[in-house]
């Protein structure tokens, strides 16, 4: 089910969400929640969304994206559609990559973010089997990007001294 997308001063975006506990894995809640967060992001032409962005302050994450429905991006590849629930990250190297990043929760705008290139991550999926792994390109710049709202960060709270957000027509 879509629902709506809330949008930055709303308080839940600033909240650091709660881990999903071992009795709600495989859970018609939770699968409902999964659903909803696909089926909203989906709708809006996203990469990834995490929960507290539909107002469940909980430690989930969808990503899904395929290069040739996102013209704004180059590079990416594609990532079939991806629970990301209680995820840990490991910064791997000093790398950074700079990043011209939008969110759906700041609608109307991009601005340019410094993160880490590489990272290892740990997470489970929705039925609460481990996967493991690591990423250095488009997946590993979501997967920041989303976990952040986990910690209750958006992007803009991230652009450095100097940097502005710039606003776009398109929906970023
Ligand atoms: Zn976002």
């Amino acid at each position: 089910m879509q629902v709506q997308i809330k949008q930055i001063g709303d308080p839940c975006l600033l909240e650091k969400s709660v881990p999903i506990t071992e009795s709600e894995f495989g859970s018609a809640e939770l699968l409902q929640l999964i659903q909803n967060l696909r089926d909203t992001q989906k709708a809006a032409g996203g990469v990834g969304i995490a929960a507290p962005q539909i107002g469940v302050n909980k430690r989930v994450i969808v990503i899904e994206y395929y290069q040739h429905e996102i013209a704004r991006y180059s590079d990416t590849g594609d990532c079939d559609f991806t629970v990301i629930i209680n995820p840990e990250l490991t910064i791997i190297g000093d790398e950074v990559s700079v990043f011209n990043e939008g969110c759906l929760s700041v609608r109307g705008f991009r601005g340019r973010v410094t993160r880490p290139k590489s990272i290892g991550y740990k997470y489970y999926d929705e039925f609460g089997v481990l996967q493991q792994g690591c990423d250095s390109g488009f997946f590993a710049r979501v997967l920041q990007h989303e976990y952040d709202h986990l910690e209750g960060v958006l992007y803009p709270m991230r652009l450095s001294a100097g940097q502005t957000l710039e606003a776009v027509d398109a929906i970023s």
